[in-house]
């Protein structure tokens, strides 16, 4: 993105080591809580890991893509949970920066960076299917003011602890996009415990009732959020999370590694039996395969090439489903300690099948990516 780019190993070991010290060892505990402690959102921030991407005016490091999506990677490796918050925050930031006024960039951005206020992300709702994102019935009216806004989303990670929502509502012929600040009055947010996979994320349904916004609350331009804010915060969404199912996979190698190195069954190490050497095999080489697709999609990015979208979905694809996969595997590889809450197998698992689910489903991604290749073979 910019010559003055933070990157390198010494950024990503320091990464790599803070994972292991404070995420890694804690990260079953962050899921049986459904909670991620104030200090170790504080320690992302002092990491300068919000938003690096984001120029040095506005307290960002201008991390090009790649690198962001390694670190991405090393979070999810730890914590599913924080990777998701990382998700969120990122759209909500890029978002700001690429289409908003300069006001709102000012309003936002360096707290953003700085981890100061935290970004949520919400287009999904309880009534509307979250695949077809056009079906929003939340709505934004236009009144001398500004707007009003009414409506409820569902699924929003990072929703009890974000102090901006970055909203999608109806206005009229279109979809608009709006930022929100939680303590808006009308602004109700419901916690959403004890779901199957990244709970440490705080999920929250948000209802808004007649939220009163000032007409500086619009991001970009009205009625065409579609193709321009939401496409290319899903874009960098689907990115991050495709780096983080490999850092899934990356944890299920390091948990089934540990583990078949101390386990034995009928007198030999779990490490020696063939079909565990298979297993560990396929796992080695989808972290590679998914790693190398992500870094395509990532310096397509950098590049500022718009083949980068359809690479985001390949790698998005291959590295969830890689990701899903290879956990079962790893469970499969601890037996029935790959049940239990001393291990991280099972937290993978669960973790894991939410990468499936969101960015575009598994389903659609097929949809998407098959539709490319019959557009590829007609040229
Ligand atoms: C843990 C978690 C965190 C989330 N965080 C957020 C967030 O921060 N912000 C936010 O806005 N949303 C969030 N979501 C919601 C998420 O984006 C939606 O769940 C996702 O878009 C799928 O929508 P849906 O759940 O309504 O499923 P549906 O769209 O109802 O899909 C149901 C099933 O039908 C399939 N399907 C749908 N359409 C088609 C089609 N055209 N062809 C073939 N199959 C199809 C799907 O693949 C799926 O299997 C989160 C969800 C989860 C589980």
């Amino acid at each position: 993105m910019k010559a003055e780019t933070r990157r390198g190993p010494a950024d990503l070991a320091e990464v790599g080591r803070f994972v292991d010290l404070e995420i890694a060892p804690r990260a079953n505990t962050f899921e049986r809580e459904e909670w991620i402690p104030r200090e170790v959102l504080s320690r992302v921030a002092d990491l300068g890991l919000w938003a690096p991407f984001l120029p040095p005016e506005f307290d960002g490091e201008a991390m090009d893509m790649v690198t962001v999506g390694r670190v991405h990677e090393e979070i999810g490796r730890g914590c599913s949970g924080l990777r998701s918050l990382l998700t969120v925050h990122s759209m909500v930031s890029a978002s700001v920066h690429r289409w908003g006024e300069p006001a709102q960039q000012e309003q936002w951005l360096r707290a953003l960076a700085r981890g100061e206020k935290l970004g949520a992300f919400c287009l999904t709702e309880p009534d509307h299917s979250g695949s077809d994102s056009t079906a929003e019935g939340t709505t934004a009216v236009r009144d001398q003011d500004g707007w009003i806004l009414n409506g409820r989303k569902k699924w929003i990670t990072g929703g009890q602890v974000a102090d901006v929502f970055m909203v999608f509502a109806t206005t009229g012929a279109g979809t608009s996009t709006f930022l929100v600040e939680s303590d808006r009055p009308g602004v109700r947010v419901t916690p959403l415990p004890h779901v199957m996979g990244t709970t440490a994320s705080m999920l929250a349904e948000i209802e808004f009732t007649d939220v009163r916004l000032e007409p500086t609350a619009l991001l970009g331009p009205q009625g065409w959020a579609a193709g321009t804010v939401m496409t290319n915060a899903l874009d960098l969404g689907r990115y991050s999370v495709a780096c983080g199912s490999v850092g899934i996979i990356r944890a299920a190698i390091e948990a089934c590694a540990a583990y078949t190195s101390v386990r034995s069954a009928g007198g030999v190490l779990l490490r020696d039996l063939p079909h565990v050497r298979q297993m560990m095999s396929g796992m080695v080489t989808a972290r590679d395969a998914a790693r190398l697709l992500c870094e395509k999609a990532g310096a397509l990015k950098d590049a500022g090439d718009p083949a980068t979208i359809m690479a985001t979905w390949v790698a998005k694809y291959h590295a969830s489903t890689s990701a899903v996969r290879i956990a079962g595997d790893a469970v499969q590889i601890h037996g029935a300690n790959g049940f239990s809450p001393d291990y991280p197998v099972g937290r993978l698992y669960r973790d894991s099948k939410v990468t499936e689910v969101i960015e575009g489903s598994t389903q659609v991604q097929e949809l998407t990516i098959a539709a490319e290749a019959y557009r590829e073979v007609a040229q």
